[in-house]
């Protein structure tokens, strides 16, 4: 399970650094997480090969440290294990996608629903920092601003408390980066940093009912620029009838 609190990686990293001393566990928890970052930034694109020799070179480790990250990253949907195939980046279905979407929309709805009214000073403040940050990488079109579109998501189930919660959200985030580099629209970033605010607000007036409408309505804004709404424009008919019509 990853660590989810926002400091602990960075901090526990320090420690390793400090004393030179990284055991397996940790290392294979910074392959996991460089892997998964990739990943989640859309530098490595659906069905990319992962070759554990590779990956072992390039950060220092052996096969077998390797094998651990990759088997943690199949757990959670990310990499394809094949027998004698190796690892790849997963190829989720449009049918996946929409499920990922599905159960979304219900554990999201219920984060919001545990936070409205309940929001902690020090919580509104770490989110609006958060949104900060996104509108600080809003435009550039980079892997930045994909990766903290998804991490406001995560830092909401967070702050929950519950964090059974936000180890289920965390890894649906993580699917849905996936599903947006194969079926999104280029460029697309995940989220509208406006309406990511508009959910802050909501919960800290304490909006319950309002809250979970705006992110009902967030997420189909995300699931229509993940092109998997249930009319897909790919039919030769919708294609052919604005010629039709000359
Ligand atoms: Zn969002």
């Amino acid at each position: 399970m990853p660590r989810t609190k926002r400091k602990a990686p960075a901090a526990s990293q320090a420690a390793n650094d400090a004393n030179g001393s990284a055991g397996p566990v940790s290392r294979a928890d910074t392959v996991y997480r460089g892997i998964r970052r990739a990943i989640i930034e859309q530098a490595l694109g659906p069905s990319t090969k992962l070759p554990e020799d590779l990956i072992g070179e390039r950060f220092g480790v052996s096969r077998t440290v390797v094998r651990a990250a990759l088997t943690r990253l199949a757990a959670e949907g990310l990499v394809e294990l094949r027998l004698n195939k190796g690892a790849t980046v997963a190829r989720p279905s449009l049918e996946e996608a929409h499920d990922v979407f599905d159960i979304r929309r219900s554990l999201e709805r219920l984060v919001v629903a545990r936070l409205a009214g309940r929001l902690t000073p020090g919580g509104a403040a770490r989110l609006d920092a958060h949104v900060a940050a996104e509108e600080k990488a809003k435009g550039k079109d980079g892997p930045e601003s994909i990766r903290l579109a998804g991490e406001f998501h995560v830092l909401l189930a967070e702050l929950t408390g519950n964090v059974i919660l936000s180890r289920y959200v965390g890894e649906l985030i993580s699917r849905s980066s996936l599903i947006l580099a194969l079926y999104g629209r280029p460029h697309s970033s995940d989220c509208a940093v406006a309406e990511h605010r508009e959910i802050i607000d909501a919960l800290v007036r304490g909006d319950t009912a309002g809250v979970e409408r705006l992110m009902d309505h967030h997420l189909d804004a995300v699931i229509g620029r993940a092109l998997i709404a249930p009319a897909p424009d790919r039919d030769i008919r919708d294609i052919l009838s604005a010629y039709a019509a000359e």
